[in-house]
């Protein structure tokens, strides 16, 4: 046996040994292949960059998020490094059934570490084993998170941890036994119940059942090491060793995930600066974007090959959940197996020039293995029929276009994987060279180049909600350049972004934020005219050059507008420290690029979003909320707030200082909050495949049957109230009449008014009434913020019949309120105030009357008309929800959520 035993073990343990070696090294120089990243990156701050390493890998700081999984892969992870002395001891004991290791292996604490780490692993992946089964893809389908993953693999890797466990404790009892433990010890805790098992076997059979369950031990070990040696895209077991270089180089060095800005372009390592790229000498052979796997960073390269295929980013993902073929997790697997297939063509010298000719010579490529040269030729981007017989593309274009940058992937990964960063430099080899993305897109990116938003309409309009403004309150918002000089002469800098300035829903916050700001005494103005798309959506799309251009003037505006010189005229340069620019953004993407982006281009600032000024303001008392607001509501997340900027708290305090609002948290909030759907600039594109992702918010929003549901994007707020309205017209109940999709500076405003005001503007009543009563609308849905309106329409036209007309307005809650009646309006309020009636129609209804435009329309007159909800594609058809089928049908009736 004992023979047996030392042959066996050591011949695998020399197998296993070799060709986990050589694995190594081809994993070292298939990483190697990937693009250098800009010096300083990756490697700065090397002694925070451990601390974070050792601080994610003791704190298990992802997993444990998910409760009992991330305590049992802890065992299971710490089991892993710290028993394999159990490995060097098993050895010995092939040669001397009751040998110890010198010096700790009698030690009682070692002992005990060994016993304790030893059961604790084994409990650990029998955890994990079960709840593998129980959210088995064969069972869950779709929803299970692993769907996709390599079953067996993880079946394999999972019992070999199994096997060793059971070995060591078992290994524990055999010594027991051979050293006549005879009472229950501190070194036995644990398998003192197995040494009194063995105690009644013969020293001989004990020895010969030590050298059988040793070789087992180290067999299973050095097996595992031969089939992990052989895969090198074995993910699920190289992650054990990966993840700590993947972490330890992640994009910021203090722990924080790879979300906020994105990373700029980059090519051979340097950022691609558009102004002078062609100037350069070889600026021809600049790579924009990627367009095959090596053009992927080396760190790219580190994160697919350490993807453990846990599918946590999958179970998270907006487009995976909702019907879509974009999964991070699948994605991620498809290029760490092309890059790992793909490199024994590429370490010969293989590769494609600009043209795609073949740069190695046919000598070089001889010794190729054909699957390798088979590899080569398939197209990082392309649908099944796209490549070389049956395999087909790598990553079909609908992958990559389903995309959000929602971030909810990149949060969730336990290994700290950069997918967005990923996805978006794939996305700028498709648009910049090309011009593959979706049209709908296209129109977008014509009016972004042409008028500076991307509704294409003139400067002069985005003025045009302060005219609103200042009708209905009298308050007239200062603009640089025409009321101010520059903004020197304020505090707050309030850019106030496209939707913000030019979609009606959107426009009812910024107008709310700016009342709100009044009434606090902030000084601030606004960019108007000279404002432009921040460019977020041009960049998310894969248009970084337009990105760069928009933000560039946008960041050359900034600094003059606070007073900053770029010493153009020989006097030297003025700069002011970011803490004197302060600029305020009510819409999560402008607040995100402004903050994080603009940096990369030259533009410090110290901004901040609309929620965080506002929770300061009631703080301190600027902003008193009195009115109630009666209801339940729910408040969604929106991702360019929240997972990528970390503000979560702000607009669930002034949410709670409301009196009035019961708050509920849907199920998927704060880091697991779940996207609209407009990221990513897919706000600009149409949704063909699956459920749309605002009905699917929605339907998680409705089963809390909220009065209220609460946002602070602009985006969301289009998103939501789209999907809301159309679940409205479907007559079905799942939405209820009264329904308000608000942002929270509207809630807030409509609290912050006090009922005496209005009650006085209004008529004399004979008692106090809360605002929102006070102005009743009729039968029609009408957002919150109609409410909250109309200090100075009803000043001017007080309408005693409607109010008489309205039954016990008091005992309503504001949402009820805030239902359209017959309100009065000044002849100059009538175009407005139809398009919000319009707006509040059932969808359905919409539709009929008024087509969503053909594109081409909105191209051809794009300053005919602002972006109004009637603009909007039919809600009808976005209503629709559930099913691909259904889904299809909705993408023949127009366009989605464009205002064009
Ligand atoms: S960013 Fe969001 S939509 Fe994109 S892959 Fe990740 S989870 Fe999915
Ligand atoms: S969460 Fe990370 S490790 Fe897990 S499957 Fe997704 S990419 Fe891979």
């Amino acid at each position: 046996m004992q023979l047996t035993a030392i042959i066996v073990s050591l011949v695998l343990a020399a197998v296993g040994v070799a060709l986990f070696a050589r694995a190594i090294a081809q994993i070292y120089h298939a990483v190697k292949l990937g693009q250098p990243v800009p010096a300083g990156t990756r490697t700065d701050e090397p002694a925070q960059r451990t601390l974070t390493l050792a601080r994610e890998f003791l704190g298990h700081t992802r997993m444990n998020r998910w409760g009992i999984v991330g305590f049992a892969h802890w065992f299971v992870a710490v089991g892993f490094l710290t028993l394999v002395l159990t490995l060097v001891n098993a050895f010995g004991q092939l040669f001397q059934a009751d040998w110890v290791l010198p010096v700790i292996g009698a030690w009682t604490p070692y002992e005990m570490f060994i016993e304790f780490i030893g059961l604790m692993t084994a409990l650990g992946i029998l955890t994990l084993i079960v709840i593998r089964q129980l959210s088995s893809p064969t069972r869950a389908g779709r929803k299970s998170r692993f769907t996709g993953s390599k079953t067996g693999q993880a079946y394999f890797v999972e019992a070999v941890i199994l096997v060793i466990g059971v070995c060591i404790l078992t290994l524990r009892g055999l010594e027991g036994a051979l050293h006549h433990v005879e009472g229950y010890e501190a070194a036995y805790f644990i398998t003192y119940p197995l040494v009194t098992l063995f105690d009644g076997m013969s020293t001989n059979a004990l020895q010969n059942t030590v050298y059988l369950v040793a070789m087992v031990k180290i067999g299973t070990s050095f097996v595992w090491m031969i089939v992990v040696g052989l895969n090198t895209n074995m993910g699920v077991a190289w992650h054990r060793f990966l993840a700590f270089p993947n972490i330890w180089f992640k994009r910021e060095a203090t722990g924080g995930t790879a979300l906020g800005e994105l990373q700029p372009m980059t090519s051979g390592g340097k950022p691609i600066d558009f102004e002078t790229v062609f100037d350069d000498e070889g600026g021809e052979e600049t790579q924009f974007g990627v367009s095959q796997v090596e053009h992927f960073s080396w760190k790219g390269l580190l994160d697919f090959s350490t993807c453990t295929e846990c599918g946590r980013c999958q179970s998270q993902c907006p487009a995976w959940n909702t019907g879509k073929p974009l999964s991070p997790k699948l994605l991620v697997m498809s290029l760490r197996d092309h890059a790992h297939a793909k490199a024994p063509y590429l370490l010969a010298g293989g590769g494609k020039d600009a043209e795609g000719a073949e740069k190695a010579t046919a000598e070089q490529l001889r010794d190729v293995p054909a699957t390798a040269l088979a590899e080569a030729e398939r197209p990082l981007i392309g649908t099944a029929d796209d490549g070389p017989g049956a395999l087909g593309g790598v990553i079909d274009p609908d992958v990559l276009w389903s995309c959000t940058t929602c971030g909810a992937c990149v949060e969730q990964c336990p290994v700290d994987i950069e997918h967005v960063d990923h996805i978006v430099d794939m996305r700028r080899y498709q648009v910049m060279i090309e011009s593959a993305f979706p049209s709908e897109a296209g129109t977008m990116l014509k009016n972004l180049e042409k008028k500076g938003n991307p509704w294409g309409l003139a400067k002069k309009q985005r003025l045009e909600w302060t005219k609103e403004l200042e009708k209905e309150t009298g308050f007239a918002v200062p603009v640089v350049g025409k009321t101010v000089e520059d903004l020197t002469e304020v505090e707050y800098l309030y850019w106030v972004g496209c939707a913000g300035a030019l979609e009606d829903r959107a426009k009812k916050t910024t107008k709310a934020f700016a009342e709100l700001l009044h009434i606090a005494g902030v000084s601030f103005a606004i960019m108007g005219g000279d404002e432009k798309c921040t460019g977020d959506s041009a960049r998310r799309l894969g248009n970084e050059f337009l990105f760069q251009q928009l933000g560039e003037e946008n960041v050359a505006t900034l600094n003059a507008a606070f007073g900053e010189d770029d010493g153009d005229d020989g006097e030297g340069a003025t700069r002011l420290p970011a803490a004197k620019k302060k600029i305020v953004a009510t819409c999560p993407h402008c607040f995100n690029t402004i903050a994080n982006e603009y940096p990369q281009l030259g533009g410090h600032y110290e901004v901040v979003h609309h929620t965080q000024l506002l929770q300061h303001l009631v703080d301190e008392g600027k902003l008193v909320p009195v009115t109630p607001v009666e209801g339940l509501i729910t408040y969604h997340d929106p991702c360019y707030l929240g997972r990528h900027n970390k503000v979560y708290t702000p607009p669930r305090e002034i949410i709670s200082r409301v009196p009035g609002l019961r708050n509920e948290e849907m199920h998927r909030h704060k880091e697991r909050g779940f996207c609209c759907g407009a990221g990513g600039a897919r706000m600009w594109m149409e949704e063909r495949i699956g459920k749309r992702i605002n009905n699917e918010r929605v339907d998680e929003a409705l089963s809390l049957n909220p009065d209220i549901v609460s946002t602070a994007c602009p985006f969301c707020l289009v998103m939501l109230t789209d999907s809301v309205n159309g679940k409205k017209a479907a007559e079905d109940g799942r939405a209820k009449e009264n329904l308000q999709v608000v942002d929270v500076a509207q809630l807030l405003l409509d609290s912050v008014r006090t009922p005496e005001v209005e009650a006085e503007a209004v008529e004399p009543e004979p008692e106090p009434e809360p605002v929102a009563v006070v102005e009743p609308k009729a039968a029609e849905p009408e957002p919150v913020v109609e409410a909250a309106e109309p200090k100075a329409v009803a000043v001017v036209e007080p309408e005693p019949e409607a109010k008489a007309a309205e039954p016990e307005p008091k005992v309503e809650p504001a949402v009820e309120a805030a239902e359209p009646k017959a309100e009065p309006v000044t002849p100059e309020e009538a175009p407005a105030k139809a398009e919000v009636g319009a707006e509040a129609k059932p969808e359905a209804e919409k539709a009929e009357a008024e087509p969503a435009e053909p594109r081409a329309e909105a191209e051809a007159e794009p300053e005919a008309a602002p972006p109004t909800a009637e603009a909007t594609e039919p809600e009808a058809a976005k209503a629709d929800d559930a099913t691909a089928e259904d889904s299809e049908q909705d993408s023949g009736e127009g366009p989605s959520k464009p205002a064009q």
